[in-house]
């Protein structure tokens, strides 16, 4: 009897919590969901599922180092207030989704989109994500048939929670999937004109590309605790790029570095120190602020610099497949 006379005053406390009685999506303000998202490329990708038809906000402030990054104290509001919270996972963002776990309403969820993408099987373990620390390289999203699981993964996560919005949610997932495909089509015609499809990048965030592009990844400069590497790291990567002959090195946006400078210089090929992994280009409310725009960006940054041309994949238009009403913290 006991047990029955609590569960009816639950159920009484949650209708009155709510006072216009619209829970049916389960969230607050007349049933309109809240979802926080932690890397700007995830925010993109779900903001292309969601549209305007829930709120989205970012937590990893775009152009910081994700694989280092603290939450504020002050996260935890929003974290509190999400109904469902998208990480990349891989264990990338441990203290954000500790510091989810401890503030999520009842009900809310801390959904691992790059986790549930592969299997454990098929993680890779390379350069700056050595097996025996246990962090496998996370950066799904920069392969874009990967990317696509993480799309699908949200639109069937945000059917159930909203299901008066699943039709909408399943439509833009198909035209954003067929975005991929014709995305996916540019790169593979860009990339069959680049001679030697080999990568030496800073960050080393292309090996899911690499592995189903048929590109390989000859190193990666940064180490495994995000530092510069000790002298003698870097006389091997010199005669390592003289040795493989590649044109061109890559080193990253976010991570600013004079070794990657030294290395160009000494072993005699051009330095481009300008890709990115979740750093989307242009301003938010931009095509261009967009996963599409981030990786479109990178590829012909790569395809031009090893000698190829990038035309294909620079006559793909950018655009969202929904309006893009995310926050991005800058
Ligand atoms: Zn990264």
């Amino acid at each position: 009897m006991l047990g029955v006379g609590l569960a009816a005053s639950l159920v009484a406390g949650a209708c009155g919590d709510s006072g216009d009685g619209e829970t049916s999506a389960g969230g607050g303000d007349g049933g309109r969901l809240k979802i926080a998202t932690t890397v700007a490329p995830i925010t993109s990708i779900v903001a292309n599922i969601v549209g305007d038809r829930a709120d989205v906000e970012g937590i990893v402030p775009e152009g910081t180092n994700s694989h280092t990054f603290e939450p504020k104290p002050s996260v935890a509001e929003l974290l509190s207030e999400a109904d469902v919270v998208y990480i990349n996972g891989l264990v990338l963002e441990e203290p954000t989704k500790e510091l989810a776990e401890e503030n999520l309403k009842d009900g809310a969820e801390v959904v691992e989109l790059g986790t549930m993408t592969i299997p454990e099987s098929d993680y890779l373990y390379d350069f700056a994500f050595p097996k025996e620390e246990g962090k496998p390289n996370p950066h799904l999203w920069t392969d874009p048939t990967l990317a696509r699981n993480y799309a699908e993964i949200a639109k069937d996560d945000m059917s159930e929670r909203d299901p008066d919005n699943a039709d909408y949610y399943a439509a833009n997932y198909d035209k954003f999937s067929d975005l991929i495909d014709g995305f996916d089509k540019a790169m593979r015609t860009s990339f069959a004109t680049v001679p030697k499809r080999e990568l030496l990048t800073y960050h080393d965030a292309y090996a899911y590309f690499a592995k189903t592009y048929d590109w390989k990844v000859i190193g990666a400069i940064q180490v495994s605790d995000f530092e510069d590497p000790t002298p003698a790291e870097v006389s091997d990567l010199i005669d390592q790029v003289k040795a493989r002959g590649v044109p061109a090195i890559f080193g990253s946006e976010v991570f600013p570095s004079p070794v990657l400078e030294q290395i160009g210089k000494e072993a005699g090929v051009k330095y481009v120190d300008e890709l990115r992994d979740d750093d989307l280009p242009g301003k938010p409310g931009t095509e261009k602020h967009s996963w599409l725009g981030l990786m479109r960006f990178d590829y012909i940054t790569m395809t031009e610099a090893l000698g190829g041309d990038a035309s294909a994949l620079k006559a793909f238009e950018l655009r969202n497949v929904a309006p893009d009403k995310a926050i991005y913290p800058q």
